[in-house]
């Protein structure tokens, strides 16, 4: 037998599981009996217990708990161990039921008696701390070693069908009982018997159990799952159903947005080539999403639904994820067709840049511009950016649109620098996706040196959330393009959750006040004096001030009270394209 050694860590680490998880119920008249056997057994590491004193009571409890094992005496009054023996062997459920007859009888015909009605092993009152132990500890790796053979799949390691079916059951429960929002993937691999016909089945179950870690990895690393109710870390919900399906639940999600969002990484992850045997495989998936309580509450609706709903993507051409609600469906309609027009508007030319004015508040001049993304698709229809921009992050096509934008953004900026007008900055919006590339900053650095453009007057506006991931490689970055001469700009400042102290750490030069607050000035009191606070703020920490979406004299001269600096907004001008803007420039005056 080969086994990988991944395959031998989930192994080890299932049974330690077990073992530390175990769930033991005793029944047993002698309460005092049970109190020691516990103590004992707490020295042995195992924590979980049901203690049953009255005998009447031991078949319900056990239907309730579910014990991974049974400690069982046999003589005490109303219901004997024997009874208990019996009816539990004739319950398929607990047919296999590891059960351990505690006992202080020497006969040996009770003992072939327990033994016929199925006793798995027999302990000796007084109990033998270390004996009992060795025991507990042999009978549960055994059942454990059962379970893996009953539950789990050879091939990716993976719990299998029965298992799942059982967890669903218990994780739908748990879902009504705190409320919480449910969600099962059925994921479907295409094309897999090709890869069999290629490759033979040794390399289709690599294929398979590279899958299988790849989907684990999606769901592990994903931030939108919360953290379970009780202090553990809810274990991974992926199993093996059938032959090239893998089943997910997700029971900690806020919204199906999140179900969507770990589909769409699973497809993601799927697409990538991978190497067996050394062919390069091709594989695609489809999804079917069914939530609860959403579209029902009963399993195998739920199921069904998920099926249905992974055949008709299937049937729409695949390689995509289909909830089974219509309503959702819709909404998730519009930005794959986003997407796919996307994924050729590069290509096809179908990006403009266009560039609002940013004025001194005082002398009303234009100092600099804000650039600004605008699609016109093949069809001649105008799709606004915030639609887009989203898909374009998600997808990771922000890179090369963003690689674009900043190309053309320098060299437009060069070419109003070298006509003889006056010398403006230009702001360029980037998304957090775009800073984490590694190669961001040696793409900046190129694209100055290209089109020999003064980086004193270029700004990246960037995100709050960004500011405020703290990832040690961010700061290094924000320092580099500092030390480049370039200046920093927070986007929407206000609306994200910036601690104002944290400001002043940080290498940057400017916030640009959001929309919503301008909007509300003068005559909502409470976005005035946030307004106000941001620039005092600002003022004292030697920071520059831009107000977004200026519209009105009104707000323009609440904003001159309180000294900002900038303004952008319809007020003087909506972005403009790059010969309306360069009419506007002054001539440079020397
Ligand atoms: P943003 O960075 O906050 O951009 C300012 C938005 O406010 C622009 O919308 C602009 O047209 C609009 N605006 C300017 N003045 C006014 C005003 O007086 N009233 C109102 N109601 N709106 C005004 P736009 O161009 O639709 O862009 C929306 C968002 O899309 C931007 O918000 C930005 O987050 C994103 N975006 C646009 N271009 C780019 C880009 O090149 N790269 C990236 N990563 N994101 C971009
Ligand atoms: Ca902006
Ligand atoms: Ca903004």
């Amino acid at each position: 037998m080969t086994n990988s050694p991944h395959k031998e860590r989930t192994t080890r680490r299932y049974d330690s599981q077990i073992l530390a998880h175990a769930t033991i119920m005793m029944v047993d008249d002698e309460p005092i009996t049970m109190e020691m056997v516990r103590i004992y057994l707490n020295d042995f590491g195992y924590r979980n217990f049901v203690l049953v004193e009255d005998s009447a009571t031991a078949l319900h409890v056990l239907e309730k708990t579910n014990p991974d094992l049974l400690l069982l005496d046999l003589f005490m009054p109303q219901v004997s161990g024997f009874d208990i023996l019996t009816t539990i062997r004739a319950l398929p459920k607990f047919k296999h039921l590891p059960i351990i007859i505690l006992t202080g009888s020497t006969d040996p015909g009770d003992k072939l008696q327990a033994l016929d009605l199925g006793a798995t092993d027999f302990l000796g009152k007084p109990v033998d701390p270390s004996e009992l132990g060795l025991r507990i500890r042999n009978t549960l790796a055994a059942k454990a070693y059962m379970d893996r053979l009953a539950f789990y799949d050879p091939q990716t390691s993976l719990p299998n069908r029965q298992m799942f079916l059982e967890r669903f059951d218990w994780t739908l429960q748990k879902a009504k009982r705190y409320q919480e929002q449910l969600a099962l993937l059925n994921i479907s691999l295409d094309n897999l018997d090709k890869v069999n016909a290629t490759i033979g089945h040794r390399g289709a179950d690599e294929v398979l159990n590279q899958i299988a870690r790849r989907i684990e990895g999606v769901v592990r690393n994903s931030d939108i799952l919360t953290l379970d109710h009780g202090n553990d870390v809810s274990e991974m919900m992926l199993f093996r159903t059938e032959g090239s399906t893998f089943s997910l639940l997700l029971d900690r999600i806020h919204d199906v947005k999140g179900a969507a969002t770990v589909a769409e990484r699973i497809l993601r992850t799927v697409r990538e080539p991978m190497q067996v045997e050394g062919s390069e495989i091709f594989l695609r998936a489809n999804i079917g999403i069914a939530t609860f309580p959403a579209e029902s509450d009963d399993r195998d609706t739920l199921l069904r639904l998920a099926s249905s709903a992974k055949d008709y993507g299937k049937n729409k051409g695949g390689d995509c994820f289909h909830f089974s609600s219509a309503a959702i469906n819709s909404l998730y309609e519009k930005r794959r067709s986003i997407e796919s027009r996307l994924r050729n508007a590069l290509h096809n030319d179908e990006f403009t840049l266009c560039y609002q004015p940013q004025l001194d508040i005082l002398t009303n001049t234009i100092k600099g511009v804000e650039v600004l993304l605008r699609w016109k698709d093949r069809d001649g229809t105008f799709v606004p950016p915030e639609e887009f921009v989203p898909v374009a992050e998600e997808t990771g096509l922000i890179i090369p649109i963003g690689e674009w934008i900043l190309k053309k953004a320098f060299s437009q900026l060069s070419e109003w620098h070298n006509s003889g007008s006056t010398r403006i900055t230009m702001s360029v919006n980037l998304s957090t996706r775009q800073f984490v590339d590694y190669d961001f900053f040696t793409l900046v650095r190129d694209s100055v040196e290209h089109s020999n453009v003064d980086p004193r007057y270029l700004i990246l506006e960037i995100t709050e959330t960004l500011l405020m991931a703290d990832i040690k490689h961010t700061r290094g970055l924000l320092q580099e393009f500092k030390d480049m001469g370039i200046r920093l700009s927070v986007d929407d400042f206000g609306t994200g959750y910036s601690s104002l102290s944290y400001l002043c750490e940080l290498p940057v030069d400017e916030l640009k006040i959001d929309r919503s607050f301008i909007a509300g000035i003068p005559d909502n009191p409470g976005k005035c004096s946030v307004v106000s606070t941001i620039l005092m703020l600002a003022h004292s920490l030697r920071l520059q001030t831009v107000a977004e979406g200026v519209e009105t004299r009104k707000q323009l001269s609440f904003l001159q009270d309180n000294m900002c600096h900038m303004y952008q907004g319809y007020l003087h001008s909506k972005p403009l394209d790059g010969a309306e803007l360069r009419a506007l420039l002054l001539p440079e005056d020397e």
